[in-house]
């Protein structure tokens, strides 16, 4: 029987990416460039400040388009130009490397950047709280997940082909995000449309979510967790920081078909992480990726089949029985 917590009420509620979107410069130099200074005469000459964006221009920038548009870099002398880099990963680097003076990246990345040693700091946060919220009237009846049942919700923007599910696999627990889902699956009965939760997560935490009846799924969890040295393989994960790799001459997985698992020993993904070389959470990366896709793969054959019940412990066995949640905690 899953509990059904009540205390988690406000984290269920606040729905969307659980992340604060940061502004991050360089540790060591942190003034725009391009002079900028007064000068003898008295004259000020603007200063040029380079911003990467993390993404195309979306709604998490509105405040720095707002301020350019109302005139408040031109108050401050400043001409502040936006650039979309090449991808999402690459406005730490540009920011390390002294390129830009400024970019936008999610919280949990800058925890990253300092565990590499990379030279630069948060000075402020753009979006300081989840991205999405769904919002009611602060004496509604409506004060949780179990209670939206039978509410009219209105969702501003056209009508769309799939139901998003959001702001889950935040920092709640496995049982509130359970709660949550049970309450929303529930509500949108027969409708045919494809259901996509943000956010999730760990092999556990996706045949969980498909058990409870959700479709389509998105994360960088498998990226991250394989950046600290955390592969996934049936039955659990190995840890490549463990120094009992470094000798160990086999595959991270026997018959995974992955470049890393086809190629490389663990020894070799071992060595090249304690080197710090790039090339370790390329290929760790890559094999997490591949595990997720399989993984998803036999759950489909499974659901095709009509076995996915009879066959759900031992995808679960094969998942492990560690959460998204969990993975992040001993991650840190
Ligand atoms: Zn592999």
């Amino acid at each position: 029987m899953r509990s059904k917590k009540r205390n988690g009420r406000s984290r269920l509620l606040a729905v969307g990416v659980a992340l604060s979107v940061m502004l991050v410069a360089c540790g060591e130099d942190a003034e725009p460039s391009g002079g900028g200074s007064e000068t003898g005469g008295g004259t000020a000459e603007a200063a040029t400040l380079r911003v990467a964006l993390d993404w195309f221009p979306n709604p998490d920038h509105v405040a720095l388009y707002y301020a350019q548009d109302n005139g408040f870099f031109d108050d401050q002398n400043l001409t502040v130009e936006f650039e979309v880099p090449s991808d999402v990963t690459a406005g730490l680097k540009l920011v390390a490397s002294n390129r830009f003076d400024l970019s936008v990246f999610y919280q949990g990345d800058m925890f990253f950047a300092a565990q590499e040693g990379l030279p630069v700091i948060a000075v402020g946060s753009l979006v300081p709280q989840p991205l999405n919220s769904l919002m009611a009237l602060h004496d509604s009846k409506v004060q949780g997940p179990e209670t939206v049942k039978g509410a009219t919700i209105g969702v501003a923007g056209l009508p769309f082909d799939g139901i998003c599910i959001g702001g889950l696999a935040g920092d709640e627990t496995p049982d509130e995000r359970d709660a949550a889902l049970d309450v929303a699956v529930a509500a949108l009965g027969d409708d045919p449309r494809p259901r996509y939760l943000m956010g999730l997560g760990s092999p556990a935490d996706l045949l969980e979510a498909v058990h409870r009846g959700i479709d389509l799924f998105d994360s960088v969890l498998p990226a991250r967790v394989a950046r600290n040295g955390q592969l996934w393989v049936p039955g659990g994960r190995l840890n490549l920081r463990n120094r009992v790799f470094l000798d160990d001459p086999g595959p991270v997985q026997d018959d995974c078909p992955c470049l890393l698992c086809r190629r490389f020993s663990r020894a070799y993904l071992a060595h090249l992480f304690r080197a710090k070389e790039l090339l370790a959470y390329r290929l760790a990366t890559c094999h997490n990726l591949t595990f997720t896709l399989d993984f998803m793969a036999r759950i489909r054959a499974s659901i095709r089949a009509g076995a996915f019940p009879a066959e759900m412990s031992e995808l679960r066995s094969r998942a492990g029985r560690i959460s998204g949640g969990e993975v992040a905690e001993q991650s840190a």
